[in-house]
């Protein structure tokens, strides 16, 4: 049977959880649809320091209060993977993996998903010392020496995280100039037990039957190959869009992000896009939540517009 709901957020991050509470609170049906937990990146994220009225706030903790918030006024939340998306116009149909929903609004709010490198090894040691989450499993490696692989914010900021459990953290980059924030830089710069590996190609995983032993890098300057000896890799290499399942649209670029106005309308009328998964997105919590604003607040005139063309009919 097919549910029905003013509005369909797909993905309950930051910027979902902010549209279902400004659309909740203006007393529209809101249903939130996640194939995971509540919270999106947020739940792999250490210490949050750039969120207002948070000197400093974990990622898991910010989720949960968020979820708070956003269920405060009625919206509703359900695990489910999208499939489909159909744009009838007036309505929308979502297809998951086992509802139907009809949906007056939609709101793509799917985030993005950490990128795998693509060595050997990575996958078969998925979980045996390869993560992507330094918050969920950092703490395995108390004392030891760990690997961060990435250059961006991601990297270098949990590089800091692990840096207070690990004896050292060697930060594996392939160029000898960081893509993080200054700030985020200068603080591991500072930190004595963080040191960098410079100009390194990731060339494999290398393990034995169980676990991770090592990172094989290959210098770009010397072209010689070495192994850094470690049971836990993590890999910050960027970020690629979740929009499985919404490629029928027409709202996606070449890269699968989506495409929005100022106002965080995509091109098909009544479907919004919000947060990381927006091509045009600065990916911060707090940018997220912005969006999140935006569309749950602008999407009220586009479901007034639509009765009140019924009403001339
Ligand atoms: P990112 O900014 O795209 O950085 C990815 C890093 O991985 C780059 O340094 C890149 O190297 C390197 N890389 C890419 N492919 C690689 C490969 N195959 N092998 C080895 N290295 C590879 O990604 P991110 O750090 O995940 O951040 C994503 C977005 O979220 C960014 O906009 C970032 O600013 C934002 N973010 C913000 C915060 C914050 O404000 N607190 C925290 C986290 C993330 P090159 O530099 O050579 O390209």
């Amino acid at each position: 049977m097919t549910q029905k709901y003013d509005v369909v957020i797909i993905g309950v991050g930051p910027a979902g959880m902010t549209a279902a509470t400004y659309a909740s609170r203006a007393n529209l049906s809101v249903m939130m649809i996640d194939k995971g937990i509540y919270g999106g990146q947020m739940n792999d994220t250490a210490e949050v320091e750039n969120y207002p009225a948070f000197d400093s706030i974990l990622g898991p903790d910010l989720a949960e209060k968020m979820y708070a918030s956003s269920t405060r006024f009625g919206a509703e939340y359900t695990f489910g993977e999208v499939q489909n998306v159909i744009d009838h116009g007036k309505t929308k149909t979502i297809v998951t993996d086992d509802e139907q929903y009809e949906a007056k609004v939609v709101i793509v709010a799917s985030g993005a998903t950490h990128r795998h490198i693509g060595v050997p090894g990575e996958d078969k040691y998925s979980g045996r010392g390869v993560s992507y989450c330094a918050v969920c499993d950092g703490a395995f490696f108390k004392n030891e020496q760990i690997v961060v692989i990435g250059g961006g914010d991601s990297a270098v900021e949990e590089a800091s995280y692990l840096a207070n459990l690990a004896k050292d953290v060697t930060i594996v980059h392939r160029r000898d100039q960081l893509r993080a924030s200054r700030i985020a830089q200068k603080r591991a710069f500072d930190t004595d037990n963080i040191d960098f590996s410079w100009n390194k190609r990731t060339e494999e995983i290398i393990g034995d039957d169980e676990k991770v032993t090592g990172v094989k890098v290959l210098d770009k300057i010397s072209n010689q190959e070495s192994v850094i000896k470690t049971n836990g890799v993590f890999i910050y290499v960027g970020i690629d869009p979740n929009t499985q399942g919404l490629e029928n649209l027409g709202i996606l670029d070449e890269k699968g992000w989506v495409l929005t106005d100022d106002n965080m309308q995509t091109k098909v009328p009544g479907i919004y896009a919000v947060g990381d998964v927006r091509k045009d997105s600065i990916r911060q919590i707090a940018a997220a939540v912005g969006d999140g604003a935006v569309a749950g607040k602008i999407l009220f005139d586009y479901i007034q517009s639509l009765s009140d063309t019924e009403i001339e009919a």
